[in-house]
């Protein structure tokens, strides 16, 4: 077996889908954007729909028609990128609710599609998507009659819990909200730890489903083996890799493993990176390859196998050690792997 094997923990990822759940009073929704961040949007799906979830997020209408396929009719399947040029034949076909984001999408959506079910996602000062407070003024005695199924918005810094953003963009949502006889939503994985206030009809957690940050409770959903293609001793002072990066500073041996930076294992994590042989932890020396990692492994050992997502190493630490942020790396995980879904 040339490749690693990513195991994707199904009963974990609904165990998070339920604790999350748990938290709050109203519907919890998943996002599985992103092929569920990485991690195959219809597995994910389907799990979380068995676990009860009946509202699923996707980032544009070509994720929700695939989607849609392995779902079937009972769920909801709701559209972040709202309604684009081009997507009328597939959100009619799909039974996809788009969240409008400008006078634009709105007006498309209901000139295209009148009658067909639809969201309004609203800028509360994030500046990325949604409606802007001063179009929603002059968008809203339109749009209310049409019944929106939801009104969103999105967190900027719902990560950090003392950040005067967060109450800055509660009191913009309510303000474009309150009195509005229309489900509302504004929490994702971070504005459902932020509590009550934020929680609203419906939270729309994906991060914490899948076991990263800022959950900090969430069971670890993924475990990533790499296979040793070979091990060698070098002698003090030889070097590893692609630009002589690591010399031995004595006598080490070194295990070549299968994964590179093609599979999501980006090179920020050179000479930094640990992975595990069991409970041995075994430092990444040299250049992460496209296809290959260097790793020293105790005097004498041929593992044949280390662990780099694992009990010892979660996906946040590794992005720790990557300079980055769990979403990243499990965005970046690739197809290459064998996975399984035990
Ligand atoms: C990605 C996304 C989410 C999910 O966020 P997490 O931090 O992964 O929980 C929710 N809402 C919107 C608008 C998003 O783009």
């Amino acid at each position: 077996m040339g490749t690693g094997h990513l195991q994707i923990d199904l009963s974990a990822l609904a165990e998070n889908w339920r604790a999350l759940d748990a938290m709050t009073a109203c519907e919890t929704a998943a996002v599985v954007k992103a092929d569920g961040y990485g991690l195959g949007a219809a597995r994910v799906a389907v799990a979380l729909a068995q676990a009860g979830a009946r509202t699923f997020f996707v980032a544009v209408a070509e994720e929700g028609a695939q989607l849609r396929a392995t779902l079937g009719d009972g769920p909801e399947i709701a559209v972040f990128s709202g309604h684009m040029p081009g997507d009328t034949a597939i959100l009619r076909e799909a039974r996809l609710t788009p969240m409008l984001n400008s006078p634009e999408q709105v007006a498309r959506h209901l000139g295209a599609l009148p009658g067909h079910p639809f969201g309004i996602q609203l800028d509360s000062g994030m500046n990325r998507l949604g409606v802007e407070p001063a179009d929603w003024a002059g968008l809203r005695d339109r749009v209310l009659p049409a019944g929106p199924t939801l009104l969103m918005s999105h967190l900027a810094c719902a990560d950090e819990p003392d950040h005067p953003m967060n109450a800055a963009q509660l009191a913009a949502f309510r303000a474009m909200t309150d009195g509005l006889d229309v489900p509302k939503s504004l929490a994702a994985t971070g504005g459902i730890l932020l509590g009550p206030d934020y929680q609203f009809d419906l939270t729309r957690p994906g991060i914490g489903l899948y076991g990263g940050l800022p959950f900090a409770a969430a069971q670890p959903v993924v475990r990533l083996d790499l296979p040793v293609i070979q091990t060698r001793d070098l002698a003090s002072g030889e070097t590893v890799g692609y630009g002589n990066s690591w010399t031995a500073p004595a006598p080490t041996r070194i295990a070549t493993v299968s994964g590179g930076y093609a599979d999501g294992l980006i090179r920020s994590l050179s000479n930094t990176a640990t992975l595990w042989m069991d409970d041995t932890p075994c430092p990444l020396r040299g250049r992460v390859s496209m296809d290959l990692l260097t790793v020293e492994v105790p005097a004498g050992a041929a593992p044949d196998h280390l662990t780099l997502i694992g009990p010892h190493q979660g996906v946040d630490a590794l992005a720790d050690a990557a300079g980055t942020i769990g979403y990243e790396i499990l965005t970046s995980l690739g197809p290459r792997y064998r996975r399984s879904y035990p």
